[in-house]
């Protein structure tokens, strides 16, 4: 084993690679056929999603964050309403809701799955809540059921950010097939990742996908008559042509990261580290489909192992070193730091190793080696 060899985080053209003539026939197709917006590629990718989160409808808009924004509009948020989020994810989970004049409620997450705690949602609910944003975070459902039972007691709209989140699922059902929106990104990282920015939006509903169209062009029915203040949110024919050749290796991909995750945690596990880090759970089986691996760094020690990891040329990650309650921009909704004490603590914690599909055996063996030796010697400079 080559101890010296780098480890990246992702590495996106390794990925890509194999898929690259494939990519150039089918942007040349759209280049020839002049239909850049609104062309049968994006209409294939509709459908393919909405197989995919086993929907009825999908709908391409121009990122994960306009999915989530353009479900607020069709639900028809208004202001002062508020909506219920985790604080530990990515800003657009939260800031969609902050801009349509909505206020966002933060709640604390489970300890062993950084997703939301159903008991902490239930606890905030008020007479202003109106609707639900629960997060597949890092690749791995929410906890839907008890999600569900609780909003469809209290009337709630329910918007999965499933962004980190396709073909996840629990006992077989998907992310974004439990809530009235499900929200998908393709930002190059995520598991299903284009060639720039794109979204979609899937949904069960018929009335609120065409609420969700009508909003993402303009609000305009019939041309030039403008029904409500909607946006210009499309995905075009290059991401969803790209796309579309992507997502026919989907499967393999998530199987692939998957693998990587139960080689990572057989490792680690074998590598008596228990008491300096906790290895991520996967609650619902083969439905984590690891968009991150995210171990749990004790005693403070998480920024030095990063350090020391990236001395080596391994790439890791912290998601998410500031909690959306502690940043600045929402300093206004009065939440102190210890209001979410996991969210706090978690942010402290985490470090998310390199999990992408194509990983080799060699690389996941080298960062496990080197997560030890960083232990190691650590614990002889304390001894
Ligand atoms: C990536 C991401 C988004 C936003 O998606 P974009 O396509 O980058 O706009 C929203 N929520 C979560 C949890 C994400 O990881």
């Amino acid at each position: 084993m080559n101890m010296n060899r780098p480890v990246p985080l992702l590495d996106v053209p390794r990925g890509n690679a194999p898929l690259r003539e494939e990519f150039l026939e089918a942007l040349a197709n759209v280049l020839d056929s002049g239909r850049f917006l609104f062309g049968p590629d994006v209409k294939q990718l509709e459908e393919e999603c909405a197989r995919w989160s086993n929907t009825r409808f999908g709908i391409g808009c121009a990122s994960g964050s306009d999915a989530i924004l353009l479900s607020l509009m069709a639900m028809g948020l208004r202001e002062g309403d508020e909506v219920i989020c985790p604080s530990f994810t990515f800003f657009a989970t939260a800031s969609a809701v902050s801009r349509l004049g909505g206020v966002p409620v933060f709640v604390d997450i489970d300890r062993n799955t950084f997703n939301i705690d159903p008991a902490k949602l239930r606890e905030a609910i008020t007479e202003k809540t109106k609707a639900v944003i629960p997060v597949h975070l890092f690749g791995q459902c929410a906890d839907m059921d008890s999600i569900m039972e609780i909003c469809d007691e209290y009337g709630l709209v329910v918007i999965e950010d499933a962004a980190q989140a396709i073909g996840a699922n629990i006992n077989g059902r998907p992310a974004g097939a439990w809530g009235h929106f499900g929200c998908i990104s393709f930002y190059p990282t995520k598991n299903l990742g284009g060639m720039g920015d794109g979204g979609m939006i899937v949904t069960n509903d018929e009335d609120l996908q065409d609420r969700v169209r009508l909003y993402s062009g303009h609000g305009m029915r019939p041309r030039y008559y403008h029904k409500v203040i909607g946006i210009n949110s499309r995905l075009d024919s290059m991401q969803a042509a790209v796309l579309n050749v992507k997502i026919q290796y989907l499967d393999d991909a998530v199987s692939g990261r998957q693998k990587n995750a139960q080689l990572y945690t057989k490792l680690l596990q074998e590598s008596g580290l228990q008491n300096e880090i906790t290895t991520p759970v996967s609650q619902y089986g083969d439905g984590h489909v690891w968009n991150q691996f995210t171990i749990r760094v004790h005693d403070g020690k998480r920024d030095d192992l990063k350090a020391f990891l990236a001395e080596r040329n391994i790439g890791s990650e912290i998601y998410y070193p500031v909690p959306l309650h502690m940043q600045k921009c929402f300093r206004p909704l009065g939440f102190q730091p210890e209001d979410l004490p996991e969210t706090l603590l978690a942010s402290r914690e985490v470090l998310s190793l390199p999990i992408f599909p194509e990983l080799e055996e060699e690389e996941i063996r080298i960062v496990v080696d080197s997560v030890k030796q960083f232990f190691a010697m650590s614990q002889r400079r304390a001894a």
